[in-house]
């Protein structure tokens, strides 16, 4: 399957439903846990210091309407701390204790909490971002070594010192390398290099039974594959090393609005088969005038169709965002790129089948290697705590759940990323032709399904059954 052609739109579709409220919805009481039993055992955990019962951070994520209470947050200093805890609570047969996670808590849907068990706060490994520059006359790629609970935001810093950039990036970079790494990292480069589970080229991994393990496509490979994209279900991600590329020195970036809503596609599709060209696109919906005053970049006020807009609330815009790099100071012609006489008709396969992600399935009517485009649809909606109610935030609420069952029937088959389903047999749906392989992964690396409770996809279960 290819990731970029001009034929067969939204049957490839791939939707990412987000709400942000910081309205307090659900709480789940507390229930007694063996954690003292845990603590009192003689197991070294890297030093009791490393528990903690202040579970206030751990308990909230960026959606703000989910809450869990662990019974405790766990603070690793290595990867062998979380070895010592996993393979402890893998071999006890009383403990049922399920372990999350957690990045930098930017999940919408509780999915890095640990009701009633423990949450290992990532930011408290020892922060490692160590960049490997080629020298002069060596081949290959610059990379980095990064451990897992580090922010993108770091990445981006220390590389830049060196000249360097991550090649496939979030749009926001206050997420953690492990935290996106278990989902895909999706942005305007995706089209171009992939997402970033397929810039990765090693990773160090604790799994669901304490064995730490480093992984990469030719040394325990299924394990590596099963992690990425893999919502935390198989192993927590310790250290990755991520590939770089030299920084632009400059970049041209232009924004196009449309009308038309099949022009904005045609072009859209002409900018993706231009990989060597073009460095970034993305493009939205104007529905009205706050979509533009909503975005993190200013528009002139004086854009032509403003006052459209206000006139007529039918009308709606289709913007296109596309930049263009430059090693070189010097000026960067747009007219040169956008030419159609000058386009190669390269196509990228950026998507690595291996990994946990699913795609939206080839429909029956198409080959599988037919050239499909991807679109990454996001609905990004936000709550205002001082006047969305808690019947206002059910009724979004339902309404996304609305969109997204849509999206999902056969009829369009999207598949939701950051998916939230309400019970292991939606799971089993959403991943169709690929569950048998994901729940043969989960039976090798977590057996108990100790782990990411709060995806919600797997029962944990103790030793003893
Ligand atoms: C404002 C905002 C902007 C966003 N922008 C983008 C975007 O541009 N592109 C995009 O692709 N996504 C985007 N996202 C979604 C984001 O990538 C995911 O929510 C991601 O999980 C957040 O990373 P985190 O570190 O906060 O993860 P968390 O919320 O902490 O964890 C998410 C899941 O990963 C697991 N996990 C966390 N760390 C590890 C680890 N080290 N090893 C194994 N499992 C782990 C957790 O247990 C949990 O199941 C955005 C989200 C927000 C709130």
């Amino acid at each position: 399957m290819e990731f970029a052609s001009f034929y067969t739109r939204f049957n490839a579709l791939l939707i990412f439903l987000t709400l942000f409220s910081p309205c307090k919805f659900i709480r789940i009481p507390i229930e007694t846990v063996s954690l003292n039993y845990i603590k009192a055992t003689s197991m070294d955990f890297g030093g009791p210091s490393n528990f903690h019962e202040s579970t206030s951070t751990a308990s909230v994520d960026f959606g703000g309407f989910i809450f869990n209470i662990p019974s405790a947050v766990f603070r690793p200093k290595s990867s062998r701390d979380i070895a010592v805890l996993l393979s402890f609570l893998s071999a006890s047969s009383s403990a049922k204790v399920s372990v999350a996670a957690r990045g930098a808590g930017h999940s919408i849907h509780g999915q890095a909490q640990a009701p009633d068990g423990i949450v290992i706060e990532m930011d408290t490994l020892p922060s490692l971002i160590e960049i490997h520059k080629l020298m002069d006359g060596e081949e290959g790629f610059p990379y980095a070594d990064v451990s897992g609970g580090a922010l993108w935001i770091e990445l981006l810093e220390e590389s830049l010192k060196l000249g360097l950039a991550p090649r496939s990036w979030t749009d926001y970079l206050y997420l953690s390398i492990g935290g996106t790494l278990s989902n895909a990292g999706i942005s305007g480069q995706t089209f171009k290099y992939g997402p970033q589970i397929t810039n990765v080229l090693q990773l160090e991994v604790v799994t669901g039974k304490g064995e730490i393990v480093t992984c990469s496509p030719t040394q325990s490979a299924e394990l590596f594959y099963a992690v990425l994209g893999g919502l935390g279900q198989f192993g927590i991600i310790t250290r990755a090393r991520i590939l770089l590329q030299d920084a632009p020195q400059q970049v041209k970036w232009i924004r196009l609005f449309y009308d038309d809503f099949q022009t904005f596609i045609k072009d859209q599709e002409l900018l993706i088969l231009m990989p060597e060209k073009v460095d970034y696109v993305e493009g939205f919906i104007v529905l009205n005038e706050n979509s533009l005053h909503s975005s993190s970049m200013a528009f002139p006020n004086q854009l032509e169709f403003i006052s459209e807009l206000r006139k007529d609330s039918s009308k709606v815009y289709y913007c296109i965002e596309f930049a263009v790099h430059s090693h070189k100071i010097e000026e960067i012609k747009i007219e040169q790129v956008i030419s159609t006489n000058s386009v190669t008709l390269k196509q990228v396969k950026p998507w690595d089948m291996n990994t946990s992600v699913v795609l939206p399935e080839a429909s029956s009517t198409t080959e599988v290697d037919d050239g499909r485009v991807i679109y990454v649809v996001g609905l990004l909606q936000s709550a205002n705590p001082s006047r969305c109610t808690k019947t206002c935030l059910t009724d979004l609420l339902e309404r996304h759940r609305h969109v997204a069952e849509m999206a999902a029937s056969d009829r369009i088959g999207a598949k939701q990323y950051l998916g939230h389903h309400p019970s292991p047999d939606q799971w089993r749906k959403h991943f169709g032709s690929k569950w048998d392989r994901f729940a043969d992964r989960k039976s090798r690396f977590d057996p108990l399904a100790l782990l990411a409770p709060g995806q919600g996809i797997f029962v944990r279960s103790s030793a003893s059954t």
